[in-house]
């Protein structure tokens, strides 16, 4: 496939359940490679018999990857084009092929991606969210403490949020986004291009309480995708900007007269609204 003497590799993306979501393009590179690095090769090996494909095949996941760089780079210099899959999706979206990538990149091997299925992005495309913008942020934290604090490090941001979730922790994430970000509008995309394929939408209080009252919406796999933090009127941003000066005057040794006379100068207003203002942040410190 590849014309020069190196060999190329093949970053082919696989279906996330619907097997006629594979290219023919995946179907034709996936025949003709040499060798087929796979997260799980029982499992590819199924996807393969469903193409009617036999392709020698190795495992490569999280705690060999780093170990199968030098072997595949052999091959490659031996002219053999090499295909990296995973168990479902795109590989390297929260999932091996990172380091390998990298490293053969960084080596100046030809890395050629061959699109397809993603998870997240087959959500976002029916969610009805904006998408102009977005962050991804793959799995949160499976402790409660800290899938908060990474939601609160995330609670201003204004694009849409979206992150993969498994069975086991959907309602603990719901009740934490409704704790943490409040009423946003929230969409769950389960099971996507599967038999019980579901879009719920609503708060994720509401969300919460449907998946506990109706169990079977908390099972198989889910695009968890939550609206951006709503823009702040006018007046709210501008006493957020000040208070961001003031504090950021305390915090440089300045006294309170002298901040508030700063934010006066800078900001307009009342001094005595400013020097209360100060008193007050110095106060909570
Ligand atoms: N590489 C994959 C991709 O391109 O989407 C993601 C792999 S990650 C290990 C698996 C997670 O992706 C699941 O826990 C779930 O959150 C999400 N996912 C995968 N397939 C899905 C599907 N059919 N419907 C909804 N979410 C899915």
């Amino acid at each position: 496939m590849s014309d020069s003497a190196y060999g190329a590799l093949y970053v082919v993306a696989t279906p996330i359940g619907n097997l006629d979501d594979l290219s023919p393009r995946a179907a034709r590179v996936l025949g003709e490679v040499a060798v087929i690095a796979a997260e799980d090769t029982r499992h590819s090996a199924r996807l393969l018999r469903h193409l009617g494909l036999e392709r020698p095949m190795l495992s490569l996941h999280e705690h060999n990857e780093a170990a199968r760089v030098s072997q595949l780079a052999a091959r490659l210099a031996a002219g053999d084009d090499v295909a990296l899959i995973s168990d479902a999706g795109t590989p390297l979206i929260c999932d091996p092929g990172f380091v390998l990538v990298r490293e053969l990149r960084d080596a100046g091997h030809r890395i050629v991606p061959v699109p397809g299925a993603c998870a997240l992005v087959a959500g976002l495309s029916a969610a009805g969210l904006p998408t102009d913008r977005f962050t991804f942020i793959g799995f949160l934290p499976a402790k409660g403490a800290s899938r908060r604090a990474r939601l609160e490090a995330l609670a201003e941001r204004d694009e849409t949020l979206v992150c993969y979730e498994s069975p086991h922790r959907i309602r603990d994430t719901l009740d934490d986004l409704a704790t943490v970000l409040g009423e946003r509008r929230v969409v769950l995309a389960r099971e996507l291009t599967k038999t019980f394929e579901t879009f719920l939408d609503g708060s994720a209080e509401a969300l919460l309480a449907r998946l506990q009252e109706d169990p079977d919406q908390a099972r198989g796999e889910f695009v968890v995708m939550v609206a951006g933090a709503p823009p702040r009127d006018e007046s709210e941003q501008a006493t957020l900007e000040a208070d961001q000066l003031l504090a950021a005057l305390l915090a440089e040794g300045v006294g309170v007269k002298q901040a508030a006379a700063v934010a006066t100068r800078v900001l307009g207003g009342a001094k005595k609204a400013w020097y209360a203002r100060a008193q007050a942040l110095k106060d909570a410190d």
